[in-house]
């Protein structure tokens, strides 16, 4: 049997439709993020939960009622959302931050169960957290006590604790996806979201191929360098039974995505990743290079960053400018910058 976990992005009013066109009977689980992002500069609906918690401010929560309802409006959803919005608004001033947080999920499980015609799984009931961390013990015991044979959907992100419930850190639907694969022993991991499976670097920033495989240390390795594709918690769980993660783009289905197994990659060029800490920007090559190929290309990109010719004096006139800081290591290359240097390095890096 096979879980799937599908991002905030699938579960939109006019993306809905595709969850159904990829479940089928071989599926056991399916979990579902938040309502997602419908244009570019629209808003979470976990972020609005988060703000909404902070403020009470009622126009959030009106905006985040407008995104269930037009959810299932527009896919004909038989439920009654206003009645569900109603009673989770309730129960905000009930309970802690964490719980406001919850709700998204919780809600978008609630609709995608109607709309598959399948069994809600309540997950504070199932994913349990004990002394802040997550019970796998018990968590595990009550996932293979749910019966078999019945298409269940469950809430990612979040699971309950005593008096309340708990989340994962952002993201985090892809480890709820991962502990449901582990413990009902799916043969497969299904992560669908909206871009080709991992690629070499950011898709809506560079023009990057798609990574066909990666061993789980190397998934677990990008995913930690800022990789957005999959939270780094989410590898443990099905590397230690071996189950295999199809990252896949639910709007291309019949695409190959990426395969993250025990088979390491192919490409030379694993991965570009640049995220920002503080003030600065880190980007993370891992890379499959021998050393004095990866020293230069780099030596390449910091002649084209600067206008000096000789690339010891370049070093240190960039490291004045822009560049903070260069670490290279064994198949890992670590620059911090003031500046995002993705555009002006990916091209570096794939020259011969
Ligand atoms: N909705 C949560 C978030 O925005 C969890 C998730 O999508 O995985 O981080």
């Amino acid at each position: 049997m096979i879980t799937a976990k599908f991002g905030g992005t699938a579960v939109t009013p006019s993306n809905l439709i595709y969850i159904k066109r990829i479940v089928g009977r071989n599926h056991n689980f399916v979990v579902v993020s938040a309502v997602g992002k419908e244009y570019a500069q629209d808003d979470k609906t976990t972020d609005l939960l988060l703000r909404y918690f902070d403020t009470r401010d009622s126009a959030l929560w009106d905006k985040i009622a407008q995104k269930y309802r037009r959810l299932t409006q527009v896919n004909g959803v038989d439920i009654d959302i206003n009645g569900l919005l109603d009673d989770a608004r309730a129960r905000v001033d009930a309970f802690d931050r964490s719980y406001c947080a919850s709700l998204g999920e919780e809600l978008s499980a609630r609709v995608v169960a109607r709309f598959l015609d399948a069994r809600y799984i309540e997950a504070e009931d199932i994913v349990r957290f004990k002394d802040g961390q997550l019970d796998a013990e018990q968590t595990y015991r009550n996932i293979a006590e749910i019966n078999g044979g019945e298409l269940c959907v469950v809430g990612g992100f979040y699971g309950g604790c005593k008096g309340g419930r708990q989340t994962f850190s952002r993201g985090g639907s892809d480890v709820t996806g991962a502990i449901f694969a582990l413990a009902s022993n799916a043969s497969l991991y299904e992560n669908w979201t909206d871009v080709d499976g991992v690629c070499v670097a950011d898709p809506f920033k560079v023009f990057a191929s798609r990574v066909e495989t990666l061993s789980y240390a190397e998934m677990r390795l990008l995913a930690l360098a800022g990789a957005e594709v999959l939270h780094p918690d989410a590898v443990s769980p099905v590397e230690e039974a071996g189950i295999p993660i199809k990252i896949g783009n639910f709007f291309r289905p019949e695409g190959e995505g990426t395969l993250v197994s025990h088979c390491p990659s192919r490409n030379k060029l694993l991965s570009v990743a640049e995220k920002r800490e503080n003030e600065h920007f880190v980007t993370t090559v891992l890379h499959g290079y021998p050393r004095w190929e990866i020293l230069s290309k780099l030596s390449r990109f910091l002649k084209s960053v600067s206008r000096v010719e000789d690339v010891g004096f370049a070093l240190c006139e960039v490291c004045d400018v822009a560049i903070l800081r260069i670490e290279l290591s064994d198949g890992v290359l670590r620059i911090e910058s003031r500046q995002s240097l993705l555009q002006t390095l990916y091209p570096s890096l794939l020259l011969d």
